[in-house]
């Protein structure tokens, strides 16, 4: 006999005029489920309007990220059975403005991510013309870096960050991760550029280390450890500036 469980879920559908609330759906529990599994269930057999986004099922895109019982998850990597027999309570990521039910807004991570400005930067006349060919690169030199190569913008991180749920001006955890990841780039010249925004009042100094950005991440980027390096990093290009004004950065 198949056995039941329950899932709370944040419905919001702003088309209905009035606030959130939370609605129980009854679902079969699988020992194979995962959470995106029963809300596909619900949304297939029991309630067409319930909104949220998936897209892989297999933890690479990052489009799933809810809260389950108050931590922020992927939908497609939590398994009912490690909830089962207990109710499930899912709502949409912290920290965000709800657009509907479970789908958020992203606009905010979205500028983030590009004020760091994510991709390779060279200095003037460093650029290699394509006859040229690439700037190579030892698989040590990748290393460096690949960790923070790995993050797929879950918004996990900011959903656990308590400095980006008091203040959302905060640049947050993945996007810091991100510079890093090009800053420790070997083919990369674009630190000083990138540290006018991470070294900002928004920005590393905002974050008092409490680390549960890299406790929840997926893909175990750290970006906690991403924020504490940047502020070793700038620390030190501070002091090169106030002891070498004359500009010998290296
Ligand atoms: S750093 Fe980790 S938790 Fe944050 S967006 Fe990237 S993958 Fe998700």
């Amino acid at each position: 006999m198949t056995e039941n469980m329950q899932l709370e879920i944040f419905r919001y559908l702003p088309d209905k005029a009035g606030e959130p609330t939370m609605q129980t759906y009854e679902i079969p529990f699988h020992k194979d489920w995962v959470v995106l599994d029963a809300m596909n269930y619900i949304k297939n057999e029991i309630d067409g309007t319930l909104s949220y986004r998936w897209s892989c099922q297999m933890g690479v895109c990052g489009s799933c990220g809810i809260m389950i019982n108050g931590v922020p998850k992927l939908s497609c990597a939590t398994f009912l059975k490690d909830y089962f027999p207990n109710k499930i309570q899912i709502e949409p990521l912290t920290g965000f403005p709800v657009e509907r039910d479970l789908i958020i807004e992203m606009d905010d991570f979205m500028e983030k991510l590009s004020e760091v400005k994510p991709y390779i930067i060279r200095e003037e006349n460093q650029e290699k013309t394509l006859d040229e060919g690439e700037h190579i690169q030892t698989p040590a030199e990748l290393a460096h870096f690949k960790q923070y190569s790995m993050c797929i913008n879950c918004m996990l991180c900011y959903a656990a960050c308590p400095i980006y749920a008091l203040d959302s001006t905060f640049i947050g955890p993945a996007a810091i991760a991100l510079a890093q990841r090009y800053n420790l780039d070997s083919r990369d010249q674009g630190e000083n550029i990138r540290q006018e925004t991470i070294s900002s009042h928004e920005g590393i100094w905002e974050c008092t280390f409490v680390g549960e950005c890299s406790a929840v991440c997926p893909k175990d980027v750290d970006p906690a450890a991403a924020i504490q390096r940047a502020k070793v990093s700038s620390t030190i290009s501070w002091f090169k500036d106030v002891l070498i004004p004359w500009g010998k950065k290296k």
